[in-house]
């Protein structure tokens, strides 16, 4: 069985991707949101604030591109990495949705009871 393990992060992309391209410096700094608590802080912190502040004209990389960032990189933590990616796009989409709607109507169990009734 061959398993192409990276030893590290450097090997991964070789700053050939988009978002390498476009904004090397944000690139490098999600590059370490699994191993560097202030790139993952950074990371919370543009998405906590995405919807208040007014990035058009900051080299970052978007909550549009952080998934398909996460799967075409390298981890050195790949489960915390996901997590991280993860948990950011939640908080930005939660912004969009706002937040969770309040149950409506009667539940399941009333509606049971009413169709038997
Ligand atoms: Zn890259």
């Amino acid at each position: 069985m061959t398993v192409a393990h990276a030893p590290s992060r450097l090997t991964t992309c070789r700053g050939e991707c988009r978002a390498a391209a476009r904004y090397p410096e944000h690139h490098d700094l999600l590059l370490s949101v699994d191993t560097d608590i202030d790139a993952l802080l950074a990371l919370i912190e543009l998405a906590v604030t995405w919807h208040e502040l007014d990035y058009s004209d900051c080299p970052v990389v978007g909550p549009a591109d952080w998934a398909g960032f996460a799967a075409a990189h390298g981890w050195t933590f790949p489960e915390r990495a996901e997590r991280a990616f993860s948990l950011a796009l939640d908080i930005v989409g939660r912004r969009l949705v706002g937040p969770p709607p309040e149950p409506a109507g009667p539940g399941l169990a009333t509606v049971i009871d009413l169709v038997r009734g």
